[in-house]
């Protein structure tokens, strides 16, 4: 079972900014940004490579639920919503997740 899981299971304790019947939103444990929320759907999808069209709905969700937090953060002047995936993403929690990073000027490309 990924951390993640166990967060939406309140199984270990997250700082939830937010929650609805398909998502769940809470701060990164190790910000790299002012703002630094994880959104990730309850449904236990490993990455945007085991995604089907029957999760249509609840990416949508996710990524609309990220922008709802950006404007409640007051990320007014831009942010940044990133998805690493996979092993050459970067990706190392095994359950899909939204990155929304904001707060401060971001630069590009990442590494
Ligand atoms: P990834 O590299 O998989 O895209 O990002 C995983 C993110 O999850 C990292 O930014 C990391 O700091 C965050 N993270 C890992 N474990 C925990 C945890 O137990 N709680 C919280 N809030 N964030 C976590």
């Amino acid at each position: 079972m990924s951390v993640f899981k166990k967060i939406i299971d309140r199984e270990i304790p997250a700082d939830i900014v937010f929650e609805d019947e398909l998502c769940l939103a809470f701060r990164d444990i190790n910000p790299q940004a002012p703002a630094h929320i994880l959104v990730i759907p309850k449904k236990e999808i490993v990455s945007l490579i085991d995604l089907t069209d029957e999760d249509e709905q609840i990416v949508g969700r996710c990524v609309l639920v990220a922008t709802k937090i950006a404007a409640k953060e007051g990320l007014s002047a831009g942010y940044r919503l990133i998805v690493n995936c996979g092993d050459d993403g970067g990706q190392e929690v095994p359950h899909l997740h939204f990155h929304l990073m904001g707060g401060r000027k971001l630069t590009w490309p990442p590494g």
